[in-house]
């Protein structure tokens, strides 16, 4: 892919410290944000000879600065990750207005102000290519997630409209909808419930953060240069 930039929101740990080790691979210069895992940011952009940067995404001054400071330090921006996110697992009438604006405030309003602050950049040079991170629960729900799944549907409505949008620009915005991947996210879910997911999954096992990281490169790479506000999802089968 050549010399590209890459800012991945939510790079520290999981999914995202996997696509950042995927595109330095690759030949990018990686950009690691995070929010509270310095040391694993820091020690993953020290691997990789990236940057690691500190933004809470739920905070739009603190994401425009992180974009204007790797701008000024790399003077381009090529991809854009949004992968920053929150789960929460509780019955409906449980959740608290706190729970409900937590997981949209970092999975949808996350997205926006990345987005948003690097939009004059792509605009500019006509050019760029934007990914989201839904997940399958905003393809078709899931119980006890209600909040997560109807973010993750949102950020879905996010990537399909601002395709549209900016495609005349020449800019390309995808999403990956991943299903239930062996990350931190899922460290509270009970064995016999990933063993019953596995089980339920066409390919009868979880996914690898790697995985997902494939199916970002790919949506990033020049092979996937006629594709815009598409959703892949690595995903075993599960959803179909
Ligand atoms: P994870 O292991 O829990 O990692 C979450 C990452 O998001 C961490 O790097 C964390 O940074 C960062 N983050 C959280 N809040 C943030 C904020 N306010 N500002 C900046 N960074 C923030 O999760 P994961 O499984 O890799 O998930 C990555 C994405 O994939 C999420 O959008 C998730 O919804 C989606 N997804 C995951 C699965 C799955 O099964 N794991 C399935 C479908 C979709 P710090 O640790 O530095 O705070």
């Amino acid at each position: 892919m050549g010399e590209k930039v890459v800012l991945i929101t939510g790079a520290s740990r999981g999914i995202g410290a996997a696509a950042a080790r995927r595109f330095a691979a690759g030949g990018c210069k990686v950009a690691v944000n995070y929010l509270h895992s310095r040391e694993q940011a820091e020690a993953l952009a020290k691997e990789i000879g990236g940057w690691a940067v500190r933004a809470d995404v739920t905070d739009p001054v603190q994401v425009q600065n992180m974009v204007d400071e790797l701008l000024d330090k790399f003077c381009q921006l090529d991809i854009l990750i949004c992968n920053a996110g929150v789960a929460q697992q509780k019955l409906f009438g449980d959740l608290t207005d706190e729970d409900w604006r937590r997981v949209f405030a970092v999975n949808v309003d996350g997205a926006f102000y990345a987005i948003r602050a690097a939009l004059p950049h792509f605009i500019h040079r006509k050019a760029g290519k934007i990914l989201t991170v839904s997940s399958m629960w905003g393809q078709v729900g899931a119980s006890c997630e209600v909040g997560y799944s109807a973010a993750k549907a949102a950020v879905i409505g996010l990537t399909r409209a601002l395709a549209k949008e900016l495609g005349p620009s020449g800019i390309t915005v995808n999403c990956v909808a991943p299903g239930v991947i062996a990350t931190d996210m899922n460290r509270g879910l009970a064995p016999e419930t990933l063993t019953a997911l596995a089980e339920e999954t066409p390919l009868g096992r979880i996914g690898t953060p790697e995985e997902v990281a494939q199916a970002l490169w790919y949506l990033a790479s020049d092979d996937a240069a006629f594709i815009t506000g598409q959703v892949l999802a690595p995903n075993g089968g599960l959803v179909i």
